[in-house]
């Protein structure tokens, strides 16, 4: 497994790939089953994979949770290395940003609009400027991002769509802990007790896809109501969407076109999960 630091030496490497496909796994680091998926889905589809370690600045719109951050570099490479990943990029900040860390403007429309685009303002402009960064130094065949940032995978399609790229993003399902919870690098800061609490976020999930023909104004009734009585679980949203286009529905699409979404605190680590019906 090789490793770079600056973008450089990256891009020599990767012109030495010729007609190889190059599947690429962004990720910030602290890495758990959830980025090992992605991993396995990209040496299964692609010759050679490329997984980028970068916690990024402009997409954190709270001080506290990205100095908090979790990052352990030697820990991941180490599991980065047993997947049989090929190439790891871990640049500083200057590398990718120069002197001026700061994001560029997008226009997402509707899909950056609600749930993590409301209560985390800026965040998709610095997710997408980072992306879109890493994509032209990688120039990867396939992208491969995960479900449970359900809002970001869609906002990843449109910015490749507005990049006029031919990248395809590929979907990876979430990876739970046996309890439920999806799998995240915040999950490091939670107590054994805390995560079992958290677990009551995918227990409502599940209980509204396993309900789904009691209508949406019910189920977000029922969820509220759990959630809110849980005194160590701190709703932030609840919002039953379109899948495609991350906005609030009030009647249910077809099969698999909807997706219900959930942000929520607990002992003050913001955690975020959904499921698709
Ligand atoms: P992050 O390091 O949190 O920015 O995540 C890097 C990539 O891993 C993103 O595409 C995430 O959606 C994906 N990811 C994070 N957690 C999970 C999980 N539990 N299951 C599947 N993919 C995940």
């Amino acid at each position: 497994m090789l490793l770079f630091n600056n973008k450089i030496d990256l891009i020599k490497n990767l012109s030495l790939v010729n007609d190889r496909t190059i599947g690429f796994v962004p990720t910030m680091g602290g890495l758990h089953d959830g980025h090992l998926k992605l991993i396995q889905e990209s040496k299964k589809k692609c010759d050679i994979t490329v997984c980028s370690i970068f916690i990024n600045p402009t997409q954190f719109n709270n001080l506290e949770d990205f100095s908090n951050y979790p990052s352990s570099l030697d820990n991941d490479l180490e599991k980065l290395k047993k997947a049989g990943c090929n190439i790891v990029y871990n640049p500083k900040n200057k590398d990718l940003y120069g002197d001026k860390i700061s994001s560029k403007k997008f226009n997402f429309g509707k899909l950056a609009c609600y749930m993590e685009g409301e209560f985390r303002p800026g965040h998709f402009d610095g997710v997408a400027t980072v992306v879109e960064k890493l994509f032209n130094i990688i120039q990867p065949s396939i992208a491969f991002f995960g479900e449970k940032d359900l809002q970001q995978l869609q906002i990843i399609k449109a910015l490749v769509k507005n990049m006029g790229s031919n990248i395809h993003v590929q979907s990876v399902s979430t990876v739970r802990e046996s309890n439920g919870l999806a799998k995240s690098t915040r999950n490091k800061r939670l107590s054994k007790n805390g995560r079992d609490e958290a677990a009551e976020i995918y227990k409502c999930l599940v209980y509204c896809k396993k309900n789904k023909h009691n209508g949406i104004s019910q189920l977000k009734k029922h969820v509220l109501q759990r959630l809110t009585n849980n005194k160590n679980i701190e709703l932030e949203y609840i919002e039953f969407v379109d899948l495609e286009k991350m906005t609030p529905i009030k009647k249910w699409k077809g099969t698999n076109k909807n997706a219900i979404c959930i942000a929520a605190y607990h002992s003050g680590i913001r955690l975020i999960d959904n499921i698709i019906l």
